[in-house]
């Protein structure tokens, strides 16, 4: 179910799910039920209550959910998440990169998920989920950076390539068979160490690129494959943090 798991500190776990998870998409075409009964087995794996995991409606932009506000929707629209409380946040991806932040807060960790891919990565959805964790009292923040398609998979053409490259310089890449692509990761890391975030790029069985990992969700290798998540929440009940 998971491609990786940490607890990484202040009881706060982290994890990225692969295809034994299954797709836990509502929006590529698959049976809702389906998807919904995967959600409910991965809040079981994770030890949160049923119905607690935070999903957003992605629209490759820049917002950044407030999971901790009382009138917020149940499946807010935007590409990042951010909570104070401890509220579990999942963040879905089929080749680009799922990004979890944890820092400290005045009052206990603070914990947020953005959705990287091209657009996002270039209009500063990562710049924006790091001030709204900022503005709550963040220090110390570390970056988790989930399975995504690599810089010698990702094709793309060569006027995007070029557009991308103005922006961030660190994405430029050519696929293995020699062609204009782009790195992602390379370009997460980048825009995370210019703000002074620390980044973890776990490694676990078999490649951390979606197109040539076959147990992970790949919308370029194969677009019916659904998506994975990256996922942040609270291994202990809030009041049990050490002090
Ligand atoms: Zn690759």
């Amino acid at each position: 179910m998971f491609w990786w798991q940490d607890e990484v500190g202040q009881g706060v776990r982290v994890a990225f799910t692969d295809r034994g998870a299954g797709n836990l998409a509502l929006h590529t075409g698959d049976d809702a039920d389906a998807v919904r009964a995967r959600r409910a087995a991965l809040e079981r794996s994770m030890g949160v209550p049923g119905g607690s995991l935070v999903f957003l409606e992605q629209v490759h932009g820049t917002d950044v959910a407030d999971a901790d506000r009382g009138d917020r929707p149940a499946v807010p629209t935007a590409d990042a998440a951010v909570t104070a409380t401890g509220v579990p946040l999942a963040v879905m991806v089929a080749d680009c990169v799922p990004v979890v932040l944890v820092g400290k807060g005045p009052r206990g960790p603070l914990a947020g998920v953005a959705h990287a891919g091209r657009r996002g990565l270039l209009d500063g959805v990562l710049e924006r989920t790091v001030e709204q964790l900022v503005a709550r009292g963040g220090r110390g923040l570390s970056a988790w950076l989930g399975p995504s398609i690599c810089g010698h998979c990702y094709e793309v053409p060569a006027d995007m390539r070029e557009e991308s490259v103005q922006r961030i310089p660190a994405v430029a890449a050519t696929t293995s068979w020699g062609t204009p692509a782009l790195d992602l990761r390379a370009g997460a890391r980048e825009r995370l160490a210019a703000l002074g975030v620390g980044v973890v790029e776990p490694s676990a069985a078999g490649s951390s690129c979606t197109r040539e990992n076959e147990q992970l969700s790949s919308h370029r290798r194969d677009p019916g494959s659904g998506r994975i998540v990256g996922l942040v929440w609270r291994a202990r009940p809030r009041g049990e943090d050490a002090p």
